[in-house]
């Protein structure tokens, strides 16, 4: 198991002393995590990385999952998409619905924590045990919300400022609200399955497996299969630029326990690929870390092609390998690249087409983006600035005579 002080070489021992000292601040006071999957999507893989690192540091930090049958995550996925501005049809019933599932999983859960901090909408409305529970209450969003239908919005709002404070990925989504507003971006683990350096023989045994030639040029998008990940426009947008330059195209994603629509998007996808034999469509299973870090670093570009995107950990894994990312100029992906310097952002298919065209043409062009990428990813959005804002974010709760003092 990965401990702090391996990341030294990465950060430096001064940052991780950091960390310890914050997080002595915090002794004696319990934290506890509460999302909807514990598997697939960024939110549980931050948390699988967060955790073990937050309790090596002392700080008493657990994460429970809510639980919900078909209907509660069918609601919570079409709120999801309405929060990121799609149109969808959701009734007073879905929602009552949606609190009554909420109500029942607090009715099951020990909630008797100091901090209690709450990952996107599918919890939140546990907040509404506050007054039995006490304790602070935290709400950590991981959507783009640029752009919210305001039906939805307004019902979640009157949840949100039930809390001490909101944390959002990225400034665009800051919203009028009557509590503190926090801006943290997520981060990525440089040491976890998903990142580490890896053999050059395990790379080509990976595209072996799948029979992806590595003598050809290899585009790539590893994302749940959503249609807030375009997968169909990235295949169009593959297809436009094969007119002009030789590529193979990788899709690759699993699904999530909260995301019902994954297999009727998948069946898409397969059905669009279905007469190209150079589209590959994987469907990996959740532990596949090894094998989608392979595949980042065995592609000649990779594409994130969002429609909406809180933050989009696959930007920050595929730079930190030092790739020429093509990605939607959305949401928190603008954080991460600056156009033409540490990757290339698009509007359009077109515009996705010309840049794969464009940057399989020019390798020396794309890999220095790769280059700068990287490097923006080491300053900017590594776990150890994550932990450290977290840490000052649990602090910042408490009033000056709550906290243990250390000499
Ligand atoms: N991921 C994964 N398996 C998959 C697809 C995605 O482990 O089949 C990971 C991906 O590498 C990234 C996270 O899930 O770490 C997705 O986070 P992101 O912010 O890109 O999108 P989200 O799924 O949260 O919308």
């Amino acid at each position: 198991m990965l401990q702090i002080k391996d990341y030294i070489d990465i950060v430096g021992a001064n940052a991780l002393d950091e960390l310890a000292i914050l997080a002595r601040y915090l002794q004696g006071k319990r934290i506890q995590n509460i999302n909807s999957t514990a598997v697939g999507g960024g939110v549980a893989e931050i948390l699988n990385r967060m955790l073990p690192l937050l309790r090596e540091l002392g700080v008493d930090a657990r994460w429970d999952v809510i639980r919900g049958d078909e209907r509660f995550f069918s609601i919570t996925k079409k709120m999801h998409n309405a929060l990121h501005g799609v149109s969808e049809q959701l009734s007073d019933d879905d929602l009552e619905y949606f609190l009554e599932v909420n109500r029942r999983n607090a009715a099951d859960m020990d909630l008797d924590f100091d901090i209690h901090f709450i990952h996107d909408p599918q919890p939140i409305g546990l907040v509404r045990e506050r007054p039995r529970n006490g304790g602070h209450w935290l709400w950590r969003c991981h959507i783009d919300f640029t752009d919210p239908d305001p039906r939805v919005w307004e019902f979640l709002k009157g949840l949100i400022e039930k809390h001490d404070a909101a944390v959002f990925s990225a400034p665009a989504f800051a919203r009028p609200l009557p509590i503190r507003q926090v801006l943290i971006s997520p981060s990525i683990d440089p040491l976890s399955d998903k990142n580490k350096d890896l053999p050059e023989e395990f790379i080509a045994s990976v595209f072996e497996k799948y029979g992806i030639d590595r003598q050809r040029p290899v585009v790539c998008q590893i994302s749940r299969f959503d249609y807030l990940k375009d997968p169909l426009g990235v295949i169009e947008a593959y297809r436009m630029a094969k007119e002009h330059v030789d590529c193979q195209l990788v899709l690759a994603g699993g699904g999530a326990v909260d995301d019902p629509e994954g297999m009727q998007v998948l069946s898409e996808v397969r059905q669009s690929a279905e007469s190209d034999p150079d589209i590959f469509v994987l469907f990996l299973p959740p532990a596949s870390d090894l094998e989608i870090n392979a595949l980042q670093r065995g592609s000649t570009v990779v594409l994130q092609k969002s429609l909406k995107e809180g933050f989009g950990l696959t930007v920050a894994e595929a730079l930190w390998k030092a790739k020429p990312v093509i990605a939607s100029a959305v949401g928190g992906i603008q954080l991460q690249i600056t156009h033409k310097h540490s990757g290339i952002l698009t509007r359009s298919v077109e515009g996705t087409a010309f840049w794969i065209k464009q940057l399989l043409n020019e390798p020396e062009y794309a890999s220095k983006l790769g280059l700068h990428g990287r490097e923006h990813i080491k300053n900017n959005y590594l776990i150890f600035r994550h932990l450290r804002d977290y840490l000052l974010l649990f602090l910042s709760v408490f009033e000056t005579g709550d906290i243990v003092h250390f000499a």
